[in-house]
């Protein structure tokens, strides 16, 4: 008889965990063995504190759920991988290299393994001046200290695991909010352009035509379970800018805590011994939002919340209906490429530094109100950021899966193409991953105006921007195949 005993040994030395197989007869091997952890911690600023996401400060008066920095270690014996979403609207590099260092010195992963996004919830802790909000430099030593230590709790957490993931569609949450003007009608942006183009333009606006792109409906999903059968984590992908209607002052995770809510429900995990996490994160959603000025959408009737209870459960029960088809692999390789890319920043003139002078001079401070104030200051910010700036480009291998993370506000052609031709069959990205260098949009779209181009601490690369990006996540997907 060929009794086998199991020891898993955990060796915080080697950081390894290994399988031996002891048999009757004193012979023993090793057998590779997936390991997976996973653990969330909380990043909700203080009463008072600024908050992202608008063009005007707004701040903390309430809590309608708590924010989270929601971490995943995978470790295959050969390799590990951590990837940690945070609830937050965007987030500096330098305060991620920060947690990326920390958590090295706490669990030895190389901090080039290691992918660290916001989700973008337009309701969190502010962690990156943008438009009239800045941060204090205390919450973001603190953000880089909680962020590192979700890798650091979820390395501690390692079981022996198994993984699969698996592919949906939502198309009904998904919507292009840069919609064409009619032939003959432009938009005067801040700037005294014309834009063929505008963002959000009304369900009765009698001048918009059609969207000007296209949307992605593909729900991703990452399924983690331990051998005992507990759902350690989960990471889904969908490319939705967030929803909003949070009520005024409050912080929140927006649809994407009130995803991991509904998940909780819907495996029935709350009486685990593994505490579960539950992450989304953003897709490649820089011109997506939930809104359908066609004049379908479904109307929202509650107060706030509602839109995002509603978003959230119509996305889990896609991500709950792809779960159940999922295979399981007890072992897979892991890799990752991560390469530093330079690009151009579109400064401005000098006669549009004297035009931003100009409006300023008129402004009534200290909040500027119109829009033209705004983008006037934002001109002169901009004036003094360098000629070029450097972005971290990620690629990382899960078995047959790939996943790319890019430091922006991806548009959502661009996660297209990238889903289309890149050499894997199952792929997505992760954007504003790795730090924040704003919106991404394509050439084309770059010509046709819009928000998402107006020059601002927001969207400031170069026109060419994501080609370059593009190519070099390319080149970095190439390299894991
Ligand atoms: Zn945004």
């Amino acid at each position: 008889m060929n009794m086998n005993i199991k020891i898993w040994q955990s060796c915080l030395m080697c950081s390894l965990g290994i399988l031996s197989m002891f048999n009757v007869n004193g012979q023993s091997q090793t057998e590779k063995v997936l390991l997976a952890g996973a653990a969330q911690t909380i990043i909700t600023p203080p009463i008072g504190y600024s908050i992202n996401g608008g063009m005007r400060d707004r701040a903390t008066t309430n809590v309608h759920d708590e924010t989270h920095a929601k971490g995943i270690v995978i470790d295959n014996g050969e390799n590990q991988l951590a990837f940690v979403i945070s609830d937050l609207c965007m987030v500096y590099r330098e305060t991620l290299d920060k947690a990326k260092k920390r958590a090295h010195e706490l669990t030895g992963i190389p901090v080039e393994n290691m992918m660290m996004s916001a989700t973008h919830t337009h309701s969190s802790g502010t962690a990156c001046n943008v438009f009239q909000s800045t941060p204090d430099p205390a919450y973001l030593e603190f953000l880089s200290i909680k962020i590192g230590d979700a890798v650091a709790r979820a390395y501690e957490n390692r079981v022996p695991a198994m993984i699969g993931w698996g592919f949906g569609s939502e198309p009904t949450q998904v919507f292009n909010r840069r919609w064409m003007l009619k032939e003959g009608y432009t938009n005067t942006n801040p700037f005294g352009g014309q834009d063929k183009v505008q963002m959000n333009p009304g369900v009765n606006n009698p001048n918009k035509t059609v969207p000007s792109g296209p949307v992605d409906p593909e729900v991703s999903v990452v399924s983690i379970k331990s051998l005992d059968g507990d759902q350690i984590a989960l990471l889904a992908n969908y490319s939705l800018h967030y929803v909003g209607n949070t009520g005024a002052g409050m912080i929140s995770a927006d649809y994407y805590g009130a995803f991991a809510e509904r998940m909780t429900q819907l495996l029935d995990v709350d009486d685990q011994d593994i505490p579960f996490v539950g992450i989304m994160s953003n897709g490649t959603s820089g011109n997506i939002n939930n809104v359908d000025y066609s004049g379908k959408a479904y109307k929202k009737t509650g107060g706030a919340y509602s839109q995002i209870n509603f978003v959230a459960n119509t996305v889990a029960a896609e991500v709950y209906k792809v779960m159940q088809f999922i295979d399981y692999q007890d072992w897979i390789s892991l890799d990752s490429e991560q390469d530093e890319i330079s690009l151009g920043v579109r400064r401005p003139e000098p006669h549009e530094i004297e035009r931003a002078k100009k409006i300023l001079a008129k402004a009534e401070g200290p909040v500027l109100k119109s829009r033209e104030e705004i983008y006037a200051n934002e001109t002169m910010a901009m004036k003094d950021y360098p000629a070029q700036v450097p972005l971290i480009m990620q690629a990382f291998r899960l078995g047959d899966l790939a996943i790319a993370a890019i430091p922006c506000e991806v548009f959502v052609e661009i996660g297209l193409q990238l889903k289309e031709e890149n050499p894997f069959e199952d792929m997505f990205t992760i954007s504003l991953a790795n730090g924040y260098n704003g919106y991404l949009p394509t050439p084309e779209q770059h010509a046709l105006g819009g928000y998402e181009t107006w020059r601002a601490k927001s969207s400031y690369l170069e026109v060419n921007a994501s080609v370059k990006i593009t190519d070099k996540i390319m080149e970095l997907l190439k390299r894991l195949d």
